[in-house]
Formats: structure tokens, sequence, C-alpha cells
């Protein structure tokens, strides 16, 4: 599913394709709708909705543009970021599962004085072995990294804008609010698009069932009362006396 769900291009429908001119008016009907003043893509020149990025691989904007992957020759973006994360959650269990269960015969393949009567010849179970524990361990990263980001409410690209902004802020002695956070656990309900006020049950998380995002990916949902409770940190003024 994150290899063939198109991850979200502008344009209503989210096939990206620029040349529908139908779909491009709908756009900006939609754009008037929502009375959000768009930026312009300085690249594909259309205009980009909030949380949208263009990709210089797939040379388009991307909604909840994350990243390119080249693994799944695809971008991570709005409609298949979901699977994306699960995609790289069975598979960190399965190496664990691997690696667990295959130590043990790791080891006798590698006792030369033992003798090998199994069907499987020796370097393949070595192999697959080592294979196992460093994707598993590569992944387990890369996966625990995006659940973070995913319960923090950023994208890739947006934690490294936010990380700017939230320095900047504390120079000025304020305190950066991520808009789109809506509190962690509404974060995790939101992106699997689970629970309380979203569409499906929590047990789908479970299912390997297609289950579309919350949301356009055009227009999101901000944490107002965030908004009003930004204090001062008077912690820097002390230090301009
Ligand atoms: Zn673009
Ligand atoms: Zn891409």
């Amino acid at each position: 599913m994150s290899i063939t769900t198109k991850p979200g291009g502008i344009l209503i429908g989210g096939t990206g394709d620029q040349n529908e001119d139908p779909t491009l008016h709908g756009l900006f009907l939609e754009l008037e709708e929502y009375q959000e003043f768009p930026k312009t893509c300085k690249k594909c020149h259309l205009p980009k909705p909030e949380r949208a990025h263009h990709c210089s691989v797939c040379k388009r904007c991307v909604l909840r543009f994350d990243h390119h992957c080249p693994w799944i020759a695809n971008c991570v973006g709005h409609y298949n970021h979901r699977y994306f994360l699960l995609f790289m959650t069975y598979l960190t269990i399965a190496c664990a599962y691997f690696a667990t269960l295959g130590w043990q015969p790791f080891l006798q393949s590698l006792e030369f004085d033992y003798e090998w009567e199994w069907w499987m010849p020796r370097p393949y179970v070595a192999l697959t072995f080592l294979l196992a524990v460093s994707i598993g361990v590569a992944l387990g990263g890369m996966c625990l990294w995006h659940y973070y980001l995913v319960v923090s409410a950023q994208t890739t690209v947006e934690f490294y804008n936010n990380r700017y902004a939230k320095s900047e802020a504390r120079r000025r002695g304020e305190v950066f609010v991520n808009p789109y956070s809506l509190g962690a656990v509404n974060n995790l309900k939101q992106f699997f698009n689970v629970g309380r006020n979203y569409k499906y049950p929590i047990y789908t998380i479970f299912l390997p069932i297609p289950i579309p995002p919350s949301g356009n990916g055009k227009v999101w949902e901000k944490n107002v009362t965030q908004r009003y409770s930004t204090v001062q940190v008077d912690e820097y003024s002390e230090d301009e006396e």
C-alpha cells in the first residue's frame, strides 16, 4: 500500500496530473471556499496548500509531504504515510522475531566442527540473520523517529522548519507552538484516523486493510487553545540585565 498508494497531489482526487484543467479549476474553487490564501509553489507555479511541499524527484507538490523514499520509489505524503509507518512497524517486528529465533542457528552456523545437518546451507542462515539484525536496527530507528513525528504532529520537513522557528522564538523570549499539534493522543488518532471523533475503530490499526487518512490534506485543524497559551519565558530577559 505504501508503494502503490499515491501520496496526494494538490489537485482533486490526489492524482497530481497537472494537465487536467477542470480539476485545476476545482482546486482554485476549493481554496477560495476555505478562504486560505495559498502560497504558490516556486517550481510548479500552482497554489500550494498548507503543509504541502514540492518533491524534486516526482516534480510536483505533494500534500503533507514528508520525504521522498527511494526504497518504495514513492513520496511519503498525506495518503500513504500511514501505510509507510505500519510497513516499517511490521518489518521491524518481523526482523526482531527472526533475529531472536535465529540467534542459536546463527551461532551453530559459525561452529565449523558442528555437523551441519539442515537443508538450508550454512552461509544462508548466517547471512539472513545478519540482514535481519542490520535492517531491523536501521528500520527500527527510523520507525521510532516517525512515531515521534506523528505524536508531535510534524512531518520531516516541518521538523527542521519548527526547529529553526523554535530557536528564533527562544531568542525573542517566546515559546514556539506547533499549531497542528492537538495533543499526543489526538495526533496519533488523527494520523491513523481511528478512535473517538475519527472515522474508524481503534482495532483497525491491526488489520491489514486500506484506511484513508482523515481530512483532505489541504486544510488542517489548528489548535486554537494552544495559540493563546503562549507564555513569555523570563529566563532570557534576566540575561539582558
Ligand atoms: Zn510544486
Ligand atoms: Zn517524490
